[in-house]
């Protein structure tokens, strides 16, 4: 088999035995030996030297925790969030910086689209706009004809204009769950969760939560290959529970154009009893056989609460800053504790969905309960979001050995909300306590949840480092971690909890040959802020080249 010896200026390897080096030899799709070219070269002679990236910076590819595949059809053109964001294929989405934007932004599109095409926006944050709402009559001002939906950047809400609400036949006396009605008891437009949000998707032709498509796949590892990450979980994923949704797993993953490990949770939250928690457990269990090098199975994701910028999150006292609350329990506590008994003791990885600090003490409640009724040494629980865990809380995730994927992203996208509207001043200084974390012995990740927020991990690692928001409010200094923290928490601290630290995390021997390419060395920035300004060159997976948009087209290899 061929050996290529891949040089750069610099290899960041993550891992302290052989820190830097400056070349990597690759056989097949894993890691030869790392060192320098020449040496390399004298210990493989037949090898052949590929010197593409002699003035970049290899890291290990990243690796993203927390995101969701298959909603790509919710992340069309029509961009309404107040953060910039770049399309899978690297076009810029400005967004809309003001409530006149988004308005000006929406008629804009009605005015191009043919009369029969419904409008889909998506990304709009109104806590970004405070003192403006959203509803039928502001959309009806855009168009009376059209069927209008505005997706919330939280995909817990959406907002329909009355052409839609008539299309779904949703009037004043429409009974139907999540659908808000008003003082004048005619619907306002409000939809509440996936339940009222669904048909209203529907009716606009897309099926954004059946299942993993090839465009919506394609989507994702688009995205992840512009921002160097190479492994991606989708974390509430649902193909192992309907017929074929292996097959489209297996097939997408396989293509060689197909940029990215795959990590699907299978979504465990919504079964409603122990018994059907245990069927599926044993489905997927058994999927576990048709595992590939880039489809890697047995994951479970589990749901506790809501978030807390819609004051939906669990939270134990005080709770929050305007008496709000008492938060929204996703999943009824006993049901929970039996889903998670239910696919521990199938032998399965659970990451549970709990924001506030009364629903970690839940998780870590129902993983005591399940490990005394059934032992295990070799689960890797992991809280995802754990935005208030407390060190009380992180001191017993260590003894329990459970893990926290932190979401970071956070102390930039709500990170004025937080000190203004949910928790105030003091306890932001505790949000996301990384520090706090590392210190207990609790192996964390940092993460975007994309598309809630954007994927992009050197900029998630870098709010974590900084501590501060767009505004320039600290965060304070106590929960920050160092840059090399930061990035374990991008690469090899993601990989432990998924399980996969000894294929990937790390550029060592024997690993997959995954690599971010980079322009600059994230390890020597001046300031924590620079670490956003870092251009992603593209990516290497299983030693494969994949080129970002932004990077242009490669130059002599
Ligand atoms: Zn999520």
């Amino acid at each position: 088999m061929t050996v290529t010896i891949l040089t750069a200026r610099l290899v960041r390897t993550m891992d302290d035995a052989v820190p830097t080096a400056t070349a990597v030899a690759i056989r097949g799709d894993r890691i030869l030996a790392v060192g320098t070219g020449e040496g390399l070269a004298a210990t493989y002679p037949g090898a052949v030297v590929d010197g593409r990236y002699a003035d970049a910076v290899l890291t290990p590819g990243f690796v993203e925790a927390h995101s969701h595949m298959g909603l790509g059809a919710l992340l069309g053109p029509h961009y309404l969030g107040f953060f910039p964001r770049t399309a899978p294929d690297g076009a810029p989405r400005p967004g809309a910086q003001s409530f006149d934007e988004v308005l000006a932004a929406l008629r804009a599109w009605d005015a191009e689209l043919a009369p029969e095409e419904p409008l889909l926006a998506h990304g709009l944050d109104m806590l970004a706009h405070p003192g403006a709402a959203l509803n039928r009559h502001v959309l009806d001002a855009v168009s009376t004809t059209r069927p209008i939906l505005v997706v919330h950047q939280s995909l817990h809400v959406a907002t329909a204009n009355s052409a839609l609400l008539e299309a779904l036949g949703w009037h004043a006396g429409t009974d139907a769950t999540g659908v808000v009605h008003g003082e004048d008891a005619l619907p306002t437009g409000e939809l509440h969760e996936l339940v009222a949000m669904t048909p209203a998707l529907e009716a606009l032709g897309v099926h954004a939560f059946g299942g993993s498509t090839a465009a919506g796949m394609l989507d994702l590892a688009h995205d992840a290959r512009n921002h160097g990450c190479t492994t991606a979980t989708d974390l509430a994923n649902t193909d192992l529970l309907r017929p074929g949704g292996l097959d489209t797993l297996l097939e997408v993953t396989a293509r060689d154009d197909f940029p990215l490990r795959v990590v699907p949770a299978t979504f465990g939250a919504p079964t409603r009893s122990a018994e059907e928690a245990a069927q599926v457990a044993a489905l997927v269990a058994s999927s576990q056989g048709s595992a590939t090098s880039k489809l890697h199975l047995g994951t479970v994701k589990l749901m506790l609460d809501g978030s807390i910028q819609q004051f939906t999150a669990r939270l134990q006292e005080p709770g929050y800053l305007g008496g709000e609350g008492p938060g929204v329990w996703s999943t009824d506590p006993d049901l929970f504790r039996e889903q998670f008994h239910a696919f521990h003791a199938a032998g399965l990885n659970i990451h549970v969905h709990a924001n506030g600090d009364e629903a970690t003490e839940l998780v870590l409640d129902a993983v005591e309960e399940a490990l005394a009724r059934t032992p295990r040494w070799n689960h890797r629980h992991t809280v995802t979001h754990s935005q208030l865990s407390t060190r009380a809380q992180y001191r017993r995730m260590a003894e329990l050995g459970v893990c926290a994927n932190i979401f970071s992203n956070h102390i930039w996208y709500w990170g004025d909300q937080h000190i203004d509207a949910t928790v105030g001043p003091d306890r932001v200084l505790r949000m996301c306590a990384a520090r706090t974390a590392i210190d207990a012995g609790v192996t964390i990740a940092f993460h975007c949840d994309t598309p809630v927020t954007p994927l992009d991990p050197l900029a998630t690692a870098s709010y974590a480092v900084e501590r501060r928001t767009p505004t320039g409010r600290s965060w304070g200094e106590a929960e920050a971690v160092t840059v090399k923290e930061a990035l374990e928490a991008i690469t090899i601290g993601p990989a432990y909890q998924l399980k996969l630290d000894h294929l990937l995390g790390s550029i060592v021997p024997g690993k997959y040959a995954d690599f971010a390419v980079l322009d600059l060395d994230p390890l020597v920035v001046a300031e924590p802020r620079e670490l956003r300004e870092i251009a992603v060159v593209g990516t290497v997976v299983g030693g494969a080249h994949f080129r970002a948009p932004a990077a242009g087209p490669a130059g002599p290899a």
